[in-house]
């Protein structure tokens, strides 16, 4: 299947993925409409040639007479950050736009979906850790709800005239990234050149996908996976630790700043310390990324140090 002259809903479409996705998918000669509430996203990283539609998904009726010309959606919206006052509010917008865009793409007559989950999904698993793995276990909100939007999806998939592409990600790095730890790192090391305070020990390690080949590996898999339900892992074969995160950044700003820790395995509650996904299945339909995770972690750096100039 090819995704050229394809008519393309995007949603998330002015977030991070979902704007370089965008970029991509008119690239390739394929029509494009973004739906996004731009809470996280921005209007200006949307492409003149792509439609856009300001929206909130969370609502029954966002998509209501808009789908008429859409025939494959990519769902890429949710809420990445914790609301500590709404503990559960993640997991219910996620899940209710998860649900919303599969009813809306029901009336439509839509029948084909590729779906953002997460490495999240499968909690503190051995690593390098397959697509069979189980039981999955998720610690965070964030990770329950990919995994809730998954059973969804696959209930569908299984009981309906539905294709589903389920990408689970490693951590997808590269230009327009904001509210993660090379942006960060940057801008703790633009405050204070001398010190850094780095959240855990340092030593959590976790797979960063270069934005390039996260692209070219979802558009791999929708083109070449033709099962009902395609579940892939989006990875490297390598992995980073949040030391060496550090030493690149500094490298990159040519600063010796000193490391300071806050202590304790993980950055945060939820946080998996340490992430590396199989990709062997990835391989098997005959995908590799072309950058290991340090070069994905240093070529974002230089990308993000440019445009926090
Ligand atoms: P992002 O926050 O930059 O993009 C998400 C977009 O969704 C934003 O533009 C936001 O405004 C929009 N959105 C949020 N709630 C919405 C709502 N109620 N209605 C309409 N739009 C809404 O995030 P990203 O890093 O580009 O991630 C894209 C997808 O990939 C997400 O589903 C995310 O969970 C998944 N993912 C990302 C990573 C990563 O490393 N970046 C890793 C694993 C999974």
């Amino acid at each position: 299947m090819s995704l050229s002259d394809r008519n393309v809903l995007v949603t998330g479409g002015a977030g991070f993925i979902g704007s370089h996705l965008t970029e991509r998918l008119l690239a390739d000669g394929a029509s494009v409409t973004v739906v996004d509430n731009l809470s996280n996203g921005d209007r200006g990283r949307v492409p003149d040639d792509a439609g856009f539609l300001e929206a909130d998904l969370t609502e029954p009726d966002a998509l209501e007479g808009h789908l008429d010309d859409v025939d494959l959606v990519f769902h890429l919206a949710a809420s990445k950050h914790v609301d500590t006052d709404r503990p559960h509010g993640q997991f219910d917008d996620n899940t209710r736009m998860t649900r919303n865009i599969l009813e809306a793409m029901a009336d439509a007559g839509i029948t084909e979906i590729a779906y953002t989950s997460s490495s999240t999904v499968y909690g503190e698993a051995p690593r390098p850790t397959p697509e069979d793995y189980a039981p999955l276990e998720p610690i965070s909100a964030y990770g329950a709800s990919k995994l809730a939007d998954e059973g969804l999806l696959s209930a569908r998939a299984h009981s309906h005239d539905l294709s589903v592409w389920n990408f689970r990600f490693a951590n997808v790095v590269g230009p327009r990234l904001r509210g993660a730890v090379i942006p960060d790192f940057i801008e703790k090391l633009r405050d204070d050149p001398e010190t850094l305070t780095i959240l855990g020990d340092g030593r959590q390690e976790k797979s960063y996908l270069y934005i390039e080949d996260c692209l070219d590996a979802m558009c791999h898999v929708v083109e070449n996976a033709d099962g009902a339900m395609n579940t892939y892992n989006l990875g490297t074969r390598t992995t980073t630790s949040v030391d060496r995160i550090a030493a690149i950044v500094a490298d990159e700003l040519d600063l010796e700043p000193a490391f300071e820790y806050t202590g304790g395995d993980r950055g945060w509650t939820g946080d998996v310390p340490k992430m590396r996904l199989s990709i062997e299945k990835l391989a098997a339909l005959g995908w590799e990324p072309r950058r290991s995770s340090d070069e994905a972690v240093r070529q974002a750096t230089r990308k993000i140090i440019e445009e926090l100039r």
